[in-house]
């Protein structure tokens, strides 16, 4: 029936061009993150008046776009980093995706984007990776990194909500992010700049929160440091290192108690679903072993403490590239703060572990409701 009312995500409406040019498929070892892309993608229109339209996927193509389109002056954009696995029965797995669905419409909703139905926009990015499954490569440590976009296209200078905009996904066929295994990484604390503060939108995956990190980055890795650590404040609280949550393990001054410390969700960090992985299984499986998981405020100053006093054990940043990504130190205030691994040590025995326990529910080795069955 005819109706006025915008219309709501359908995948019913899916139309599929396939493409008539196959892509070669790079060899595993070639595989560089983010530069090679599968046959289709999956594109939905959306207007203020008719609402979502017809979804489609398309042979993998380039975007026209009036230059006047909103995402490029005022930045109308925001995207997800997921995966899609190939367990050893050749079934296609994507991990926790509902997380990212609720992440994205966040991120839309906080910059005047439209939202959608989770659960639908999931049935399409399914019959997406379906399609080109021949790019999941089988491979432990390999997956199709998937990234979920979308941007305001309405075709004027004004400042306002856009009427227009477009979602699409696009997929790359990545390889481990340290192929030859851990790889422990050191870190500059960047205190001259400030990725992001509360009542901002730190916590909203906008592509405007990406670019600024570049310079902060590259000043780090000039000075021969792998990684950025981003600090918030006069008290210098540890928030998060380059594109990924900061987890550290000590040993409770006090207590003697273990401890894996993380920053809180108080909206100045991203809400990474690997980070909410890592406290869920490490409240599952180190908990009994007598360990503390707690998510507060934490301080350079505490964490420089806990290394002179030989209480720090190690520490680790987490995110959707790399799972988990070990710290070997911290330089601060011109000095060099000492994670705790030993100088032949690339992971502390925690990342391991947490590593192992995360990619067994990612390629299905172990059945749980974070794996996703498409
Ligand atoms: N922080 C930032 C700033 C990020 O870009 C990412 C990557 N999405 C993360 C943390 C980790 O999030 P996730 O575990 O969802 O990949």
């Amino acid at each position: 029936a005819e109706s006025s009312k915008p219309q709501g995500l359908d995948a019913s409406k899916l139309t599929v061009e396939k493409t008539t040019k196959p892509k070669p498929l790079k060899k595993a070892e070639e595989l560089v993150f983010g530069q090679a892309f599968t046959d289709h993608m999956l594109s939905v229109e959306w207007n203020k008046d008719a609402g979502w339209l017809a979804p489609k996927i398309t042979p993998y193509q380039n975007l026209s776009l009036d230059p006047a389109s909103s995402v490029f002056h005022y930045a109308f954009e925001c995207f997800e980093g997921m995966k899609a696995y190939k367990d050893k029965a050749g079934q296609i797995r994507l991990f926790r995706p509902d997380r990212n669905m609720e992440r994205l419409n966040k991120s839309a909703a906080r910059i005047a984007l439209p939202n959608f139905d989770p659960s639908t926009l999931l049935d399409l990015i399914a019959e997406l990776v379906k399609l080109d499954s021949r790019f999941i490569p089988e491979q432990r440590g390999y997956s199709l990194y998937l990234r979920p976009t979308m941007i305001g296209t309405q075709k004027t200078l004004g400042v306002g909500a856009p009427g227009s905009a477009l979602l699409y996904v696009i997929a790359s066929p990545v390889g481990p992010y340290y192929p030859t295994g851990f790889k422990a990484i050191s870190l500059e604390a960047t205190d001259y700049a400030v990725r992001a503060w509360p009542g901002g939108v730190g916590d909203k995956k906008l592509g405007a929160n990406y670019a600024p990190c570049i310079v902060p980055q590259r000043e780090a890795m000039s000075r021969g440091f792998q990684q950025n650590l981003w600090l918030f404040g006069d008290e210098q609280f540890v928030t998060e290192v380059g594109t990924m949550n900061m987890f550290v393990a000590l040993r409770n001054k006090d207590t003697g108690a273990n401890e894996l410390l993380t920053a809180p969700l108080d909206g100045t960090i991203l809400e990474g679903v690997t980070r909410d992985s890592v406290l869920a299984l490490a409240r599952e499986k180190l908990v009994p072993e007598g360990w503390n998981i707690v998510e507060r405020k934490y301080t350079m100053q505490e964490l420089s403490d806990a290394a002179d006093e030989g209480r720090f054990l190690e520490a680790f940043g987490s995110g959707t590239a790399a799972i988990v990504s070990p710290v070997r130190s911290i330089s601060w205030k011109g000095k060099l703060v000492d994670c705790g691994l030993k100088p032949h040590e690339e992971s502390g025995e925690l990342a391991t572990k947490m590593k192992g326990w995360i990619e067994a529910r990612q390629y299905g080795d172990e059945e749980h409701e974070w794996s996703y069955t498409c």
